[in-house]
């Protein structure tokens, strides 16, 4: 059973000014399409042809560096969609916010805490907001497509919220300056989203 690339819930140019039309589109058809394609091929005839991306990610041997590019890729773009909204009005509810506040203190801490995860990850690599075991939320940073499921990542918990900075995703608009990439991202998240990703954990 092949994986497919997720469909988009808004046109390319949606998100504009603050991610790209073109940058979305080669984002989208190009890298996340690539790391699908290469996921089915390392897939194909081996036991894991009908596991969930879940299970792959969480019992994958780290060794394996083809699968890991690749089944990470898959997963954390699939995530990065589904997060991000053109609609203004996908504020935080009063319940997420509290589950924010509860761990960070405040939501302006959260908003420093994740954003210099993002801006400090050195090289290509993803930020996350992550639901531990007890309900409490972290945040943390992983290289390349490692995601906090893989075995031994140094970053817990399960990913409800992750920002991809490697310059694929921002370039084009904003070369050098991903901090201002980053701050325009966090005013794309759509908590409606990472709430429900929050309460299925
Ligand atoms: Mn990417």
């Amino acid at each position: 059973m092949a994986f497919k690339l997720p469909e988009l819930n808004f046109s390319y140019d949606a998100l504009e000014p603050s991610i790209d039309a073109r940058t979305m589109e080669i984002h989208h058809s190009k890298h996340h399409n690539g790391y699908t394609n290469n996921l089915n091929n390392a897939i194909k005839d081996t036991d894991l042809d009908s596991a969930t991306i879940e299970s792959i990610l969480v019992n994958l041997d780290m060794n394996n560096k083809g699968l890991r590019n690749n089944a990470g890729g898959y997963y954390n773009h699939k995530l990065f969609w589904e997060v991000i909204s053109p609609v203004e009005n996908e504020a935080i509810s009063d319940a997420m916010l509290n589950h924010i506040n509860t761990s960070f203190g405040s939501f302006d801490s959260f908003k420093d805490q994740f954003s210099k995860a993002a801006a400090t990850q050195f090289g290509s690599g993803w930020a996350w907001l992550c639901v531990m075991e007890d309900g409490k939320l972290e945040v943390c940073g992983t290289a390349n497509q490692d995601n906090p499921l893989m075995p031994n990542i140094g970053c817990g918990g399960v990913p409800i919220l992750g920002v991809d900075v490697w310059e694929h995703a921002y370039y084009l608009n904003y070369q050098n300056r991903r901090v201002d990439y980053i701050s325009a991202f966090m005013d794309l998240i759509n908590w409606k989203v990472v709430e429900n990703n929050y309460l299925s954990k």
